[in-house]
């Protein structure tokens, strides 16, 4: 079968032929539909060997949406031709917060060398991939696969990070979300779907910030030196409620914290390695920043729920598999506006 792997440190991904996977005892074999291209994998490939944990060569494709085609021995909870999404941060099953469903937090992940598929483990961007449980599939019965499979990471990060602040986002209140890429354009729709607070979006060129505006957000701002100031204004001076960065450089965690108001919620989901410094006096009192990691499998099943209701339109731009690796220069080069997602069987 076909795969798109990383194989050699620094360079590009590769259109690969390799054999197709068995499932083994427990394990799920599901036909790909779609698998969607993350910013994350961009950060992966520039990573130096040191810093690279992931055996190699490693399929891509932590979001992934496909059909079950065979069960490895005592497999249950699914059955043939179940149109499924994949849960993709696998955790141990049974630590306290993996009972919880929320195996982003596994407790033992990284002491048992459990990793996610495209993160570790062959991912989606295949024509097959092994999932490993059950418990890590979710129906999507008759969603359409190519809009839903990033919903898997860009719908449940930012599902799992304003999760966390809904206390804050009353009517009335302001959230600004910093990037309107893959995440930001589907955290703009989830802000619309599960709240009544006047949305500010800020990105680096007009096209994204059109989307954003298509997408729901109130208010767009260009993110320049000038940003913070113009989201105060827009908040009447008080900063806003909860600020969440989908970028994560200095220059976007420096503007988070510049908007954010007494008592807010700073979220840093980008993982562009910036450094808020957090102390007292440093941001207005009682902030709250953290950097949470994708969400949990009930999230997950949240997010598809809404899905179903209508409230969250990825907004897509399709590439074969053999041009997989054009959609990766192409998401590096800012030039994708939504999520690319790969076809894997066409
Ligand atoms: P993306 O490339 O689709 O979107 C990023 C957006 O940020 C783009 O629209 C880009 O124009 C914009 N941007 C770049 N610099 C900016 C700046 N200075 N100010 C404002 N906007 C700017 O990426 P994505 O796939 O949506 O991922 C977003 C980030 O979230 C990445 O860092 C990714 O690695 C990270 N991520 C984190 C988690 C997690 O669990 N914490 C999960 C998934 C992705
Ligand atoms: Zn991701
Ligand atoms: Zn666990």
């Amino acid at each position: 079968m076909k795969a798109v792997q990383y194989r050699t440190v620094g360079a590009a991904p590769e259109v690969v032929e390799i054999p197709k996977p068995v499932p083994g005892p427990g394990q799920i074999l599901l036909k790909v539909t779609a698998a969607g291209v993350c910013h994350s994998d961009i950060a992966v490939m520039s990573w130096p060997a040191e810093q690279l944990t992931y055996p190699m060569p490693l399929t891509l494709g932590h979001e992934g949406v496909g059909t079950v085609v065979e069960l490895g021995e005592g497999a249950e909870g699914v059955s043939i031709g179940d149109n499924v999404a994949v849960y993709g941060p696998w955790g141990c099953g049974t630590c306290v917060n993996c009972a919880e469903g929320r195996e982003n937090y596994c407790l033992r992940a990284e002491e048992l060398g459990i990793m996610p598929p495209g993160l570790g483990n062959p991912g989606a961007m295949a024509e097959y991939m092994i999932v490993d449980n059950a418990r890590h599939l979710v129906q999507i019965g008759d969603l359409d696969p190519v809009k839903t499979v990033s919903l898997t990471d860009a719908g449940l990060t930012p599902y799992h990070a304003i999760k966390r602040s809904l206390p804050k986002l009353v009517p009335g209140a302001t959230a600004v979300v910093i990037g309107t890429g893959g995440l930001g354009h589907v955290a703009i729709q989830l802000l619309r779907a599960m709240t009544a607070v006047k949305v500010v979006a800020l990105d680096v060129t007009e096209d994204k910030l059109e989307l954003a505006r298509k997408v729901g957000a109130h208010e767009t701002v260009l993110s320049d030196e000038n940003a913070a100031a113009k989201v105060r204004e827009l908040t009447g001076g008080t900063g806003a409620e909860v600020v969440l960065d989908f970028v994560g450089v200095d220059a976007t965690v420096k503007t988070a914290g510049a908007v954010a108001s007494v008592d807010s919620d700073v979220t840093i989901v980008g993982i562009g390695g910036g450094l808020l410094p957090v102390g007292f006096g440093v941001l207005p009192f009682a902030t709250s920043v953290t950097a949470p990691y994708w969400g949990s499998r009930k999230e997950l099943a949240e997010v598809i729920e809404l899905a179903h209701a209508g409230a969250v339109d990825v907004h897509v731009e399709t590439f074969s598999i053999d041009e997989a690796p054009l959609a990766y220069e192409r998401l590096h080069d800012g030039k994708i506006n939504g999520r690319a997602v790969i076809l894997p069987n066409g």
